[in-house]
């Protein structure tokens, strides 16, 4: 099976395509370079072209040209992911879905949306028409897109109330496109969503989505300080515990990372400050000041809707999750990260025996996590990268406490996950993309279903570097 390039290209001339080398080499990237490890691989990957189809009728137009002429074809959302989700490692088409971006109905609780809006313009919409916003956003709110969420991301500001995007009710529908000879267009519910969500466009373009929604509130963003690593994870952790307090994000700095690499956090800490970030409903603001005052340890340096700041620090979620990295790498490019799952009930005492052998190798950054009405923490914790060797003995330090590693260096849809073929996506994509064209290169099971994991894989098919 060769790409026929130039004949795809010609089918579909029609169409929006971007002709300037430099876009389509900006186009081909994600944030990769996150990982010391990916970024050695995978800086050569570009594209032969990219396309922005404007409506569904057009996605149908690319995969049935692009089918016809074994083309691979990678889906681009707004290129934020940081494991060379969005990158095509076999070259071929990068379909851009930037301009199918519309908000097309908002009801009591749901919206329906196109793949390429942006989570922050989504959210601008929903509360302009009803006072309504997404339940939870990638840290990326500012620049990612609904539908990259949806295939690349996990959860994020909002998961401490509500959970993760698997969670059952945390998708309502997602109409989903296959590259066959005639795509087909199938819509998705319950049971039927994991096929595609989360899957890296591996198996079906999803070009209409609808999620449920939950009433916005102007957010109170705080800061609080503390002397101990301790204390400050017990406060994230029992603030989300109070049924009558809402939140929608609590994350925990271990010192001294507030200090180190947040510059306008650092007038107002030391070194030896531990520090949690919070968004409080303003409604909820009485309780947390309640919940606070019987917390002498906690200080509140920070808060939105009230303070004496010099410089305004930005929005706070802007601090946390994958953004606590990107702060990191700004000040220190040799720290990396791990992603890791803190399962409740063992998670106080896994950060802790975690902590004691690896800080200050590895800083703390803890995300809350509501998983199955629990309260648990996820990990990004920064790493003082070294070696490929030392990063990997430090992901088997946390696996032998029994701290599950999702490994943000590795490519593929199993290594970055729990190191499983999820069937329901392989048979999907049997079915959906019997060439294999979409995203290859990042489904294991699909390439090599005997795959051992003993060691990171590697793409047969992977573009070569020049
Ligand atoms: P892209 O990177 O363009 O695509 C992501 C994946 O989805 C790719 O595999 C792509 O092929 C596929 N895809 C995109 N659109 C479609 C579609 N319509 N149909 C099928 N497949 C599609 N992730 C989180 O989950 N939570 C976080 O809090 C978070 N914070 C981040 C912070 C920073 C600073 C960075 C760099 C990344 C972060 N991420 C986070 C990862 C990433 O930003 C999110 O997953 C984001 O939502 C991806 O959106 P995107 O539009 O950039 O998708």
């Amino acid at each position: 099976m060769t790409a026929n390039i130039a004949a795809a290209k010609a089918a579909l001339s029609h169409l929006d395509i971007e002709q300037s080398e430099s876009a389509i080499k900006s186009k081909s990237r994600d944030f990769f370079w996150y990982s010391p490890v990916l970024k050695t691989r995978l800086d050569h990957v570009t594209a032969d072209f990219v396309v922005s189809p404007r409506n569904e009728a057009e996605v149908i137009e690319v995969l049935k040209a692009c089918y016809a002429h074994d083309v691979p074809v990678t889906t681009r959302g707004a290129g934020t992911g940081n494991y060379g989700q969005a990158m095509p490692l076999a070259g071929g088409c990068v379909m851009h879905l930037h301009h199918m971006s519309a908000v097309k109905e908002v009801h009591p609780g749901r919206v329906i949306v196109e793949p390429g809006c942006l989570l922050k313009d989504l959210d601008a919409a929903c509360k302009e028409h009803s006072g309504q916003e997404i339940r939870m956003f990638s840290s990326t709110w500012a620049t990612a897109t609904i539908g990259g969420f949806i295939a690349g991301g996990s959860g994020g500001v909002g998961s401490c109330t509500w959970g993760s995007l698997r969670d059952l009710g945390n998708i309502i529908r997602l109409r989903v496109v296959t590259m066959e000879e005639e795509p087909r267009v199938l819509e998705f519910r319950g049971e039927e969503l994991a096929r595609v969500s989360h899957a890296y466009g591996t198996n079906g373009i999803i070009t209409e989505i609808e999620m449920p929604l939950a009433p916005a509130y102007d957010w109170v963003e705080l800061f609080v300080a503390f002397d101990a690593f301790t204390p400050a994870m017990e406060f994230a952790e029992d603030l989300a515990n109070q049924d009558g307090i809402l939140i929608k994000l609590a994350t925990v700095f271990e010192a001294p990372i507030s200090h180190a690499y947040f510059q306008r956090v650092k007038p107002y800490v030391s070194e030896g400050s531990h520090v949690v970030a919070l968004m409080v409903a303003p409604q909820s603001m009485d309780g947390f000041d309640t919940f606070t005052a019987r917390r002498p340890e906690a200080r509140v340096i920070y808060r939105s809707d009230d303070n004496d700041w010099e410089r305004n620090p930005g929005r706070v979620f802007e601090y946390g999750w994958n953004h606590t990295t990107l702060r990191a790498l700004k000040v220190d490019p040799s720290i990396t990260y791990l992603q890791v799952r803190y399962g409740y009930p063992q998670h106080r005492a896994l950060i802790e025996k975690i902590r004691s052998e690896l800080s200050p190798e590895v800083l703390q950054h803890l995300e809350v996590l509501r998983e199955n009405g629990k309260v648990m923490f996820a990990g990004l914790s920064l790493v003082k990268f070294t070696t490929e060797e030392r990063l990997d003995e430090i992901v088997r330090i946390h696996e032998e406490a029994g701290a599950m590693i999702f490994n943000p260096h590795r490519y593929t849809l199993e290594e970055g996950g729990r190191q499983t073929v999820d069937d329901r996506q392989l048979r999907f994509k049997k079915e959906a993309d019997p060439k294999g064209l979409l995203n290859p290169g990042k489904m294991i099971s699909w390439d090599d279903p005997d795959w051992s994991y003993a060691q990171m894989y590697a793409y047969p098919k992977l573009q070569a570097a020049e």
